[in-house]
């Protein structure tokens, strides 16, 4: 399977099937939080990165296999999404295909501004488009854009896609420490995101290792101060908090990787299969483990494997 993984475990959306389009790390942003590790293919040119037919070929596998496997199909990848160019055209084909199971698209936003970006995604279920920022300076700051990119097109973009969308628009908004949890940022944020009028607003804070070193997470403390300015809308904190001046780690990723592979060496691309994470979030994980013995690197059959530290 090149463009499935999971199913994902969620709390809010059960199993989800995460389908994923796009090369690692092309992306248009270059967020400072980003879990899949620094962008290196800053881009806004929309491709062609896999023939629709190859995806519907592979979840027709999985849903010959698992009959009752998925309770939602999540665009998700550690890209963006809609840098796809036949995104809607596969999103058409997949609801006409699985009518019954809910497809959700995970978005910067950043392409939104173009009337066929908007277009394709028309017939998704829900569209959570992020905002992060609403002013040029703490935009630039957090989500190092490609230089073509404006913050005021792309919440006009958003804007315009609210109009034209019949399903459920989520927003979500990450927040860094000391980046954009300012009251000045937030006041503007909130009034922005209050005159998009989405259906839910979803707070997350940095709870993975981010991209970059220095970045923080706020506690569930300073997440309930962030919620506050939000009150007017249906807003939802998600994820897990860390205590104050703690980076972002993820202990269950971790214990998860060291029990799979304890038990039966695999490789970094079924680790990330199997846990429902992207390959860039394994190698960095794995790299980490390596580093403090927990795990090692074994080469078998011109494949290489990552193993328990006893292979070592
Ligand atoms: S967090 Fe998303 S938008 Fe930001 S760099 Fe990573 S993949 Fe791109």
């Amino acid at each position: 399977m090149k463009s499935i993984f999971g199913p994902v475990p969620s709390r809010r959306l059960g199993r989800s099937l995460g389908i994923d389009v796009i090369p690692a790390k092309t992306c248009s942003f270059d967020c400072i939080y980003c879990e899949s590790g620094p962008t290196t293919c800053l881009s806004v040119t929309r491709k062609n990165f896999i023939d629709c037919s190859e995806v519907l070929e592979e979840l027709g596998a999985f849903t010959r296999k698992n009959p009752n496997g998925a309770d939602c199909f999540t665009f998700s990848s550690a890209g963006e999404p809609t840098l796809y160019d036949p995104m809607g055209e596969l999103i058409s084909a997949i609801k006409k295909a699985y009518p019954q199971i809910p497809l959700i698209v995970l978005t910067n936003g950043s392409l939104l501004w173009k009337p066929e970006v908007r277009q394709g995604l028309l017939k998704a279920d829900r569209v959570v488009p992020s905002i992060d920022a609403v002013t040029a300076a703490v935009f630039h700051k957090i989500n190092r854009p490609h230089p073509s990119l404006e913050i005021g097109r792309i919440i006009e973009g958003i804007r315009a896609f609210r109009k034209e969308y019949k399903g459920q628009l989520h927003i979500e908004a990450l927040f860094a420490r000391g980046i954009n949890d300012g009251p000045e940022e937030l006041s503007a944020m909130a009034a922005v995101i209050a005159s998009i009028a989405p259906d839910r607003v979803e707070l997350n804070t940095v709870v993975r290792p981010p991209a970059h070193e220095g970045t923080r997470g706020l506690t569930g403390e300073e997440m309930t101060r962030v919620a506050g300015f939000f009150s007017s809308l249906h807003v939802e904190i998600i994820g897990t908090f860390q205590s104050q001046g703690q980076t972002g780690t993820d202990r269950d990723l971790e214990q998860r990787i060291v029990e799979t592979v304890e038990r039966r060496p695999c490789t970094v691309a079924e680790l990330a299969a199997s846990l429902g994470v992207s390959v860039a979030r394994v190698e960095q994980e794995s790299e980490r483990l390596g580093k403090q013995g927990k795990v090692s690197r074994v080469s078998f059959g011109g494949k290489s494997y990552i193993s328990g530290p006893e292979h070592a």
